[in-house]
């Protein structure tokens, strides 16, 4: 804390020193005395049971500043149980080695990479490390858990790879990428007003995906046009009910406070998968398949929204869409809900099979289309997302489903965006602005980049390469 305060470091000073006030709460220690010594609990479990029930009492709260405090509770309860596994978290600055890591870990990371025996490219701790500018390498296999702490090791991030004992020659050309990364992430920052537009003109919304306020100022200061995915249910991985009102608004207030003016694309609770918290284990069904299921948790969250984005371009994304019946009964809760204020856009996800082969009449309901190349390139290939090292969105089997869903997008005069992680993608992302997608949602971090590869790119050659694979024998140029 004195160092923090002494670096200048406020800010994060005063959180630092928040967590020790709360770590100090008589209330905290009793319940956990009375867990261990009443109820029989280890201290692990002891530990994260008690600051769970004071986290559910403040998230119960009306004042949504207080029910922020829910999370921090859970956070320490989680970090103290940690401890009393006798787990060790990666020194700041070191390479985490682990076997699987879940979103909520990824954001509470201070190594500056992290090298996993599983885990797959697109799971959610991938993206959110990502989006975080956190270097990650998936599925290396049990082997890599037998890496000695404190062992010098290159991680890197292109080639997927751990490289242990490394030479000179090796930690000085890693030393040098590192370099060069801050050296594009400075130019990205530089170049943010530069207007995203190919050679030939055509322009592409860039927007940013987030999960959390860094993101959303990370991704402003790249030049994003505000944010096309917000994914509202990595807030609450843990929580062991549907999030209530001042739950809801105590995630979304500080990040819609930071998008006045600005597109800000919010995505209903996507649950379910590798995003499945305490209190829905075993359910079946993804994201508005089980809202649906659960319509006061819906009414719920929309309200929240309605309410925190008031002042921004809002949209409501819908995940996991599979018919048009889905979208029509949100638009009726969200008239339900507005009180007055004005219509958000409500736009879709097409991220299933099912969906791609119904997008015409996803479209005819819809104000826009986002296609979730994570989901739907899994689902299509039959791969499995947690564990999968690759994520092919080029096969052409991929690629002619976000043609159909481009295609049906402007039969009905609506945009169509992609945000899952195929935007960001060096090889897949002129195809996508080939195919005739209007917006790109990528990761905070990658927002500068993919700008700068827009201005890089042709129009008229991405168009004819994107034919040429999805309609082979029928290129414009042939
Ligand atoms: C996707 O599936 O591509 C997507 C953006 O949603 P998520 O990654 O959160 O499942
Ligand atoms: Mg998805």
């Amino acid at each position: 804390m004195t160092r923090l305060r002494e670096a200048g470091r406020t800010a994060e000073a005063d959180i630092v020193e928040t967590g020790v006030l709360m770590a100090e709460d008589p209330g905290l220690i009793g319940r956990v005395e009375s867990l261990v010594l009443e109820s029989g609990l280890p201290a692990e479990a002891a530990l994260a049971g008690a600051a769970e029930e004071i986290a559910m009492e403040l998230a119960n709260l009306a004042d949504p500043t207080l029910a922020l405090r829910a999370d921090d509770v859970r956070s320490l309860g989680r970090r103290a149980a940690a401890h009393a596994r006798g787990g060790v978290a990666a020194a700041a600055g070191g390479v985490l080695v682990a076997r699987t890591l879940g979103p909520a870990d990824v954001a509470e990371l201070s190594a500056t990479g992290v090298a996993l025996a599983g885990g797959g490219v697109t799971a959610h701790a991938a993206i959110v490390a990502r989006s975080l500018g956190i270097p990650m390498v998936v599925g290396l296999g049990p082997d890599v858990l037998d890496v000695v702490d404190g062992e010098e090791v290159v991680l890197d991030g292109d080639s997927g790879l751990l490289v242990l004992s490394p030479d000179a020659a090796r930690v000085a050309a890693a030393r040098a990428d590192e370099a060069s990364r801050d050296t594009a992430r400075t130019a990205a920052r530089e170049h943010r007003l530069l207007p995203a537009e190919t050679r030939d003109g055509h322009r592409i919304v860039v927007l940013g995906n987030a999960a959390s306020v860094a993101e959303v100022i990370e991704a402003g200061h790249q030049g994003a046009e505000g944010v096309g995915l917000l994914r509202t249910e990595l807030g609450f991985l843990e929580a062991r009910a549907w999030p209530l009102r001042g739950e809801h608004l105590a995630f979304l207030k500080p990040i819609l406070e930071r998008l006045i003016n600005q597109i800000a694309t919010v995505r209903l609770l996507d649950f379910g998968g590798d995003k499945t918290p305490p209190f829905l284990k075993g359910a079946e069904g993804r994201g508005i398949e089980l809202l649906l299921e659960s319509p006061e948790a819906l009414r719920t969250q929309l309200e929240a929204i309605v309410a925190a984005g008031a002042d921004t371009q809002l949209r409501i994304l819908i995940p996991m869409v599979t018919s048009p019946e889905q979208v029509r009964a949100v638009h009726e809760m969200i008239e339900g809900v507005l009180d007055g204020r004005p219509v958000p856009l409500v736009g879709s996800m097409i991220e299933t099979p099912e969906a791609a082969q119904r997008a015409r009449e996803i479209a005819e309901v819809s104000d826009f289309l986002s296609i979730g190349t994570n989901d739907l390139t899994q689902l299509v290939l039959g791969l499995d997302r947690e564990h999968s090292k690759s994520a092919p969105v080029t096969d052409v089997r991929v690629l002619r489903l976000i043609d159909e869903t481009a295609q049906a997008a402007r039969a009905a005069g609506i945009a169509v965006d992609v945000c899952g992680e195929a935007a960001s993608d060096r090889v897949a992302m002129p195809i996508l602005v080939g195919l005739g997608v209007d917006e790109l949602s990528v990761a905070a971090a990658r927002v500068g980049e993919v700008r700068k590869w827009i201005r890089d790119l042709d129009y008229a050659a991405c168009r004819d390469a994107a034919e040429g694979l999805t309609r082979p024998g029928r290129s414009r140029s042939s």
